[in-house]
């Protein structure tokens, strides 16, 4: 899945919230960013497994919402939108392909590293690659909640990102051909 599929979708889950409790809007969208690209910077250490927690994610999550709404603030809050954003993260690399580049010639058969059990999880391929039609199209209905909710400066990144996700998507299948051999 696209990082922007995964920011959409931490985004989707905190806008009902920020439309509730306005004065916390700001700690819950930064949460819900940061923590939908967080898993993926282990791209340099080892991808999909060092940063991802698909299982042991969801105990910090439930934790992290528990204390955001047991003890309210930016901090608390933001904190419990990162754990959120992050968690559904892993679990939805689950759902979408392996991290390959080139998944019609090169398919790898390790989704998501499960730290709980110690091994990997295969991935479900409902998304069959990132950026693939059916990745835009989550894209796009996952983006709806939060511009419906925010304005301004958020709307805008929203849309920044809904554009550059359609164009990557558009040309997804080309890049492959683009890449030099080194680097798939
Ligand atoms: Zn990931």
């Amino acid at each position: 899945m696209m990082a922007t599929t995964h920011v959409f979708a931490g985004l989707a889950v905190v806008a009902p919230v920020a439309y509730a409790v306005p004065e916390l809007a700001s700690p819950l969208v930064a949460g819900a960013i940061l923590g939908g690209l967080a898993p993926d910077f282990d791209l340099v250490l080892e991808h999909r497994r060092s940063f991802h927690f698909p299982v042991a994610g969801a105990v910090v999550a439930g934790a992290g919402v528990a204390l955001g709404v047991a003890v309210p603030s930016q901090l608390t809050v933001g904190v419990a939108a990162f754990a959120v954003a992050a968690w559904l993260h892993a679990v939805s690399d689950a759902i979408g392909g392996g991290p390959e580049m080139d998944p019609w010639n090169d398919r790898s058969e390790r989704a998501v590293y499960d730290h709980v059990r110690g091994r990997w999880v295969r991935p479900r391929r409902w998304i069959r690659y990132d950026g693939a039609p059916e990745d835009a199209a989550l894209a796009v209905v996952l983006a709806v909640p939060t511009l419906l909710v925010f304005d301004g400066w958020i709307r805008a990144i929203v849309l920044v990102g809904l554009a550059v996700s359609l164009g990557y998507a558009s040309l997804r299948r080309r890049l492959v051909a683009w890449l030099p051999d080194w680097l798939e």
